[in-house]
């Protein structure tokens, strides 16, 4: 066998997006032990700069030793108990995968359902809420990533907040794209991914918990339904007096390549990297026009690091993103579930958010969609 050697790729899908160089340089750093004490101080960085990057001073803020769906699980799995009522905002597939979440761990999952494509109606959040006042906990998705839609995270809180509820939010695509303010808007859980904005590899999930979700996982009357992603657990590993017992290995070189990822992020400025993806976007949206191509999604709803656009008519799907693959080594994402076939999804996230990646983009679509919309 020989070594597996990847060709290049440009990632402008909707992640895992590409990766700045010096995430990768520090991937590759001898591995540490997972107890050594410069491990630890790396990871109360990590910690300190999570802080700046979902604002928040929540003390359990930590990292998921897997993806952004394991975030997610350990968020419902934490907070949910056997006959808890949850709503959930649905509009697009990941608002979905928390109906799934709730009902594997015994909630009751009350869902309000929006059209794929648009954000989340506040009108009819309210209603949910009013009409199910003995809802424990309101979740929703902040940045929907299969129809690239944005929603109105501080309205959702408030209206939740109001009523008693906790809230979880998804996080996954927003984090690092978009100003996430946890603490402001009243977020008491919220997961993210590495692999998105964050442009680090895939396979580590942020997350933070507010003192009012601690204290409804204290009060548990039965054991979390997950060892793994039990926070009590975990909290002795990740936790704040630097007392620190063995719980699993930690992933060490991904949370080297976190640690970078979240410098990066930290000295470029949190303002620079949002106005960084907005540029981009309207670059794409300018160039993509000029294509007569087609936003799925209305100008006031749109995430600018997910650019959800429709397939012209007469274009084959598989076929263009294909030779977009092959021929031009660039990387842009189909539609999920019933979008498939009918939209591409192009992300500008984290390092993938560039002037040279946007006219790559538009020069690669230009040059494969010419021979059929002419
Ligand atoms: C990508 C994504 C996830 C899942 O993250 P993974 O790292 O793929 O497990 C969850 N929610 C949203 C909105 C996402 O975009």
């Amino acid at each position: 066998m020989e070594k597996f050697i990847a060709k290049k790729v440009t990632l402008m899908g909707p992640g895992p997006t590409q990766v700045y160089p010096s995430v990768l340089e520090s991937l590759s750093m001898g591995t540490i032990g997972h107890l050594d004490p410069q491990f630890i101080q790396m990871m109360d960085e990590v910690k300190e700069m999570l802080h700046g990057a979902f604002q928040t001073k929540n003390t359990l803020t930590m990292v998921v030793s897997a993806p952004g769906s394991a975030g997610m699980e350990t968020c419902f799995v934490n907070l949910v108990e056997d006959g808890d009522k949850v709503i959930i905002c649905q509009n697009g597939v990941f608002g979905g995968r928390m109906k799934e979440n709730v009902e594997r761990y015994g909630g009751v999952a009350v869902m309000v359902e929006d059209d794929w494509g648009t954000s989340i109606s506040l009108d009819k959040a309210q209603a949910a809420i009013d009409a199910n006042p003995d809802a424990k906990i309101f979740a929703f998705v902040h940045a929907e990533t299969s129809t690239g839609v944005l929603s109105d995270a501080e309205a959702l809180c408030k209206m939740a907040k109001d009523a008693g509820m906790l809230t979880i939010m998804d996080a996954v695509t927003s984090l690092g794209g978009l100003p996430v303010k946890i603490d402001e808007w009243g977020v008491d859980a919220v997961y993210s991914g590495s692999q998105k904005c964050l442009a680090c590899v895939p396979g580590l999930s942020p997350i933070s918990l507010s003192p009012a979700a601690v204290a409804k996982i204290e009060a548990r009357t039965s054991k979390v339904k997950s060892w793994f992603m039990d926070l009590n657990l975990v909290m002795a590993y990740w936790g704040g007096t630097g007392k620190r017992s063995y719980h699993h290995t930690a992933p060490v070189n991904a949370l080297f390549g976190l640690h970078e990822a979240l410098r990066l992020f930290t000295n470029e400025g949190a303002d620079a990297v949002f106005a960084r993806h907005l540029a981009c976007h309207e670059r794409l949206k300018a160039g993509l026009t000029e294509l007569g191509l087609t936003f799925f999604v209305a100008e006031s709803d749109r995430l600018p690091q997910c650019n959800v656009i429709n397939i012209p008519e007469g274009v084959d799907d598989l076929e263009l993103r294909t030779k977009l693959l092959n021929d031009h080594q660039l990387e842009i994402g189909g539609g999920l579930g019933p979008m498939a076939g009918k939209i591409w999804r192009i992300g500008l996230m984290g390092g993938s958010a560039t002037e040279e990646n946007v006219d790559k983009c538009l020069a690669a679509l230009k040059a494969e969609l010419a021979p059929v919309t002419a």
